[in-house]
């Protein structure tokens, strides 16, 4: 086990006092990573052994990692949902923990899990951490500030009362946010507004007006970033406007807004006349680097589905890095990306022991072993996993999930000290199924890929995708909805080569699949279908009106519901079906 950590290096930047005692703090909990495991476990299990949900399983306050192990089962949302539900509908006795709960953590899957103001806390100590870890690797970030694109989401009461909101919403609010907040161009009434429209558009005003101080632009996901450029390519001249004249466009209608825009706008023509030049032009391809000329870095997580946001970031950006700084979920902090500035192929996220009790369940899709009834999982605790392997995490954390599978697979990349760091590989559920053929995510994202090779010598890139397996047809098969961005119309892909895409796509799926396409012909060819310009933004909206979140908001990659499938029929521009069987051999 090495440290790559280097505190006093002399290439890396002099750190402040802070910060040294910041890094200092990684490098300890990090080194004893089995203490703080087993700490982490015996305050769990003492502090709630009075909770019904333990007692249920008869610990008969037992601490030790043995009878923990044996008396409780893994289990997934679905198990515990009853007792979520009871917390939600106003019982206050200890279902799932002792501690009186402060709120509920709403996921993106829109899964409640209960939360107390010391895990909030606990969560925002470990995000003030990353500044520490980015100043080590970027200097005199404090000269400058952050255009983030940050949104929270109404909040909403349970039955019994109790709020529902997701884990940015509490972070934004946080009194530790406020003494951050001369870090950022938006002022946090742009942060706070609910309407994301008007949250939006003030901050891209704010972070127009303040260009040149902007180092790093930043939002929770890399989709998140992309949005806020079709933003600008939608609304650059509105924009202008306010800036040349000073006022603030009408349809910006919340009093807290307009009250600090006008403390902060004045006619700014020239500023204004450089914006009109930047973006009138038809290519965008580093408009990043041209408005925001000091931008060192964007800060944006783009690992895991978020990955084939790469390329378009690359392409606004003139392929400035991408830092993807951490991984957290609702249910879990998990940890911080230590070398952020590495390619983005190449993130990894060291887990933070004292955060949760881990265990790792080995992700063997080849091996019965992992799925079998007869056979006991493989279970590893967070310091034995193997480089290498691929795991999905398993959590016991403070606020009454235990032994929980999230659902996410991750690949040991090494160790920083005693804690591994992982790769985000893939959630985990398979997204599509037609017979025994099973593509996760991971198959469909490369697929993707490479049929997006085929259009390069079209200059069209592929914008958002997503795919269905339509079963009514008879055999089933795979439809692949796409929206693509041609730049030149008079050299868009043809009906022939998107059928090519098609096979592309077949062709790099898996043997199961393409054994039920060849031999058994139980899948039917795959199909492309086209979707209009802005249809993926109209599905994100609806999204929204449901009740998602614009910050964790990431577009499914398979659809199944009636009324997104109606919304996506209803924009398809054309249909491309794969013209040949792909190669399969035994
Ligand atoms: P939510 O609870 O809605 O905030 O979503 C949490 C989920 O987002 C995780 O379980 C992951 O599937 C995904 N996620 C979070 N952080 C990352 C990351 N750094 N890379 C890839 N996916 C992530």
């Amino acid at each position: 086990m090495t440290s790559d950590f280097a505190l006093s290096s002399p290439l890396v930047p002099r750190v402040s006092e802070k910060d040294a005692k910041a890094l200092q703090y990684i490098e300890e909990i990090t080194r004893n990573a089995a203490t703080f495991q087993e700490t982490v476990l015996a305050e769990i299990l003492s502090r709630n052994a009075n909770s019904e949900y333990l007692q249920r399983y008869k610990l008969g306050g037992a601490t030790d990692r043995e009878t923990f192990k044996l008396k409780l089962p893994l289990i997934t949302y679905e198990d515990i949902k009853p007792d979520i539900q009871r917390m939600a509908d106003g019982d206050r006795s200890a279902v799932l923990l002792a501690s009186p709960i402060s709120e509920f953590l709403k996921s993106g899957e829109q899964k409640l899990f209960p939360s107390t103001q010391e895990e909030l806390d606990r969560r925002h100590f470990q995000i003030s951490l990353l500044r520490a870890v980015m100043n080590r690797c970027v200097p005199d970030l404090d000269k400058g500030k952050g255009l983030y694109f940050l949104f929270v989401r109404p909040e909403t009461r349970t039955p019994g009362g109790l709020l529902v909101r997701p884990a940015s919403n509490s972070m934004y609010k946080s009194d530790h946010f406020k003494t951050r907040l001369h870090d950022y161009t938006s002022p946090i009434e742009a942060i706070l507004c609910a309407d994301s429209f008007q949250s939006m558009y003030t901050h891209m005003l704010c972070g127009l007006l303040e260009r040149e101080q902007v180092l790093r632009l930043g939002a929770l996901f890399a989709s998140g970033l992309l949005r806020a450029m079709r933003f600008l390519q939608i609304h650059w001249q509105a924009l202008a406007n306010d800036i040349e004249t000073g006022t603030l466009n009408q349809k910006i209608t919340d009093p807290s807004i307009r009250d600090c825009m006008a403390r902060i706008l004045k006619p700014r023509p020239e500023l204004a006349e450089l914006i009109r030049m930047e973006c009138s032009e038809e290519n965008w391809e580093g408009i990043i680097a041209r408005i925001w000329p000091n931008t060192k870095y964007l800060d944006a997580i783009a690992t895991g589905s978020m990955a084939q946001y790469i390329h378009l970031l690359d392409y606004y950006s003139g392929s400035l890095p991408i830092a993807s700084m951490l991984y957290s979920s609702s249910e879990c902090f998990f940890g911080l990306n230590l070398n952020p500035m590495c390619k983005t192929s190449e993130a990894s996220y060291t887990i933070m022991p004292n955060m949760a009790y881990f265990e790792f369940l080995l992700h063997d899709p080849g091996s019965p072993a992992s799925t079998s009834d007869f056979q006991p999982p493989k279970l590893v605790d967070l310091v034995d996993v193997e480089v290498g392997k691929e795991y999905e995490p398993i959590i016991t954390n403070y606020t009454g999930l235990y032994r929980y599978k999230v659902g996410d697979i991750l690949r040991v990349a090494g160790f920083h000290n005693a804690s591994p760091h992982f790769h985000f590989v893939r959630r985990k559920d398979a997204l599509l199924s037609i017979d025994y053929d099973k593509t996760d995510e991971a198959d469909l994202q490369k697929a993707v890929e490479n049929a997006s090779r085929l259009l390069r010598e079209f200059d069209t890139r592929i914008l958002e995708y997503t795919s269905y397996a339509e079963k009514k047809t008879n055999p089933g098969h795979h439809v692949i909805y796409w929206e693509i961005l041609v730049k030149d119309p008079a050299n868009s892909p043809t009906d022939d080569v998107l059928k090519q895409c098609c096979l592309a796509m077949e062709e790099s799926l898996d043997s199961a699949y393409r054994e039920a396409r060849v031999v058994d012909k139980t899948i039917g060819p795959l199909e492309i279908r086209l979707v209009k310009t802005g249809t993926f933004e109209e599905l994100m909206d609806y999204a929204i009106s449901r009740g998602a979140s614009i910050n964790q908001y990431k577009v499914a990659r398979c659809v199944s519901s009636t009324s997104i499938l109606k919304l996506l029929d209803s924009r398809v521009i054309s249909k491309h079906f794969s013209p040949s069987l792909p190669h399969w051999t035994t």
